[in-house]
């Protein structure tokens, strides 16, 4: 499922797309976004692209390629879905864009309660589980999007939590999830209403329990009471003008390991080793380096007083929402992550000191070799707060 919503206001238009895909990397989606963008007038930044992170989706081209070892026939497939999904992408962007109407909008955060973290310390390491104590965001923004006639004409809303409720025997089940049940729920509630997820920032969250198809009902419900909850009770009035401002970071990576490491890495027993490894090899025998560093992009769009959207690519760890929530607590903030693309996860200084999956070993999967620096955060940090800064109301 691709969906998309079109803003405009004044001169500036922003379409927000909800994909319901794991994630697209910048090979998978900047073609698609260039060529619409041109398409359309849109200016860079102004068509953002948030991935649910389902992970009962079909792979996409690539798009965490070291993750599988895949069939010439396997490939054929992922080509033919993946020239399919920029097709509908198309479609819907353009739809949205001719069908832009007056409206009014009304924002509210209700709160959904699933979302775990995920990080368990075992003496110095760090296992995946279950762990009540660690942080999380559990709040639910909702933006209701009303017609001249009253009617709802769409329902936004997120949450800061990894699209991961179906696991174990149901995990080959292709499915949006909790969040394509909890759409579901809010249709059918609010007749001619379009519902559509924008995933927080909550890479180091999952739902709990999961595991079953029956997991991901039951958050999808919880999750559509939230925002039902919410769109019960009166909103807040968003009016104004709308603005954007984007930007790319620019994150360093630590040194690389010396060739030797990356040697012995390409005979290692684990295949996903290795697929790094001999990709890292490539680079070096062309006589290119290692990258010393990721580009992000980064957006705040502003509308009106009541509502800045402050979007991040990327899989941004809760750390990230609940930073950007108590410093932009003035300019009323929804965090969306998984923005843009998705070149990896993005840790906090406290993850990285830490370590673990988040900050060392997903990198594995995304075929680089790192870990980031830990001046990320305060780059990132200083970054959003000169694009939150540009789109204030003075
Ligand atoms: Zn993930």
């Amino acid at each position: 499922m691709v969906q998309a919503i079109a803003f405009k206001g004044g001169d500036e238009r922003v379409v927000l797309v909800a994909l319901d895909n794991c994630e697209v990397s910048h090979a998978f989606i900047a073609p698609a976004v260039q060529e619409l963008s041109a398409k359309h007038n849109l200016r860079p930044g102004a068509l953002v692209v948030v991935s649910s992170h389902t992970h009962s989706a079909p792979v996409l081209e690539h798009t965490l390629t070291s993750m599988y070892n895949l069939s010439p026939a396997d490939e054929e497939q992922i080509h033919k879905y993946s020239a399919f999904l920029k097709l509908k992408l198309a479609e819907a962007v353009g739809a949205a864009l001719a069908d832009l109407k007056p409206a009014r909008l009304e924002h509210g955060v209700g709160r959904a309660t699933f979302a775990m973290n995920r990080r368990v310390y075992n003496g110095d390491r760090i296992d995946f589980g279950e762990n009540p104590d660690g942080p999380v965001d559990r709040y639910v923004p909702v933006l209701k999007v009303l017609g001249t006639n009253g009617a709802v004409r769409a329902i936004l809303f997120g949450y800061a939590c990894h699209g991961t409720s179906i696991a174990g025997e149901d995990f080959y089940i292709v499915s949006g999830d909790y969040m394509a049940y909890a759409r579901q729920h809010l249709e059918a509630h609010y007749p001619g209403a379009t519902a559509i997820y924008l995933t927080g920032m909550g890479a180091d969250s999952n739902p709990s329990p999961r595991g079953t198809l029956l997991d991901a009902k039951r958050h999808g419900l919880e999750l559509a009471g939230a925002v039902a909850g919410v769109l019960g009770h009166p909103m807040r009035q968003v009016q104004g003008a709308l603005k954007l401002a984007y930007d790319e970071a620019e994150l360093p990576f630590a040194d690389p390991p010396p060739r030797e490491q990356i040697e012995k890495d390409s005979k290692d027993g684990d295949v996903y080793t290795r697929n790094r490894a001999t990709s890292s090899l490539k680079l070096l025998d062309a006589g290119k380096p290692l990258p010393a560093s990721m580009k992000l992009p980064l957006a705040a769009i502003r509308v009106g007083d009541a509502l800045t959207f402050v979007v991040m690519g990327g899989e941004d760890v809760v750390d990230y929402g609940r930073r950007f929530k108590r410093i932009f607590a003035a300019d009323h903030p929804w965090l969306i992550g998984y923005a843009y693309e998705i070149p990896c996860y993005i840790p906090s200084v406290r993850i990285l000191k830490e370590g673990g999956y988040e900050a060392q070993s997903s990198l594995i999967y995304y075929g680089v070799y790192g870990p980031f620096r830990a001046s990320i955060e305060g780059i990132l940090v200083k970054k959003m707060s000169e694009l939150v800064g540009k789109v204030r109301n003075q």
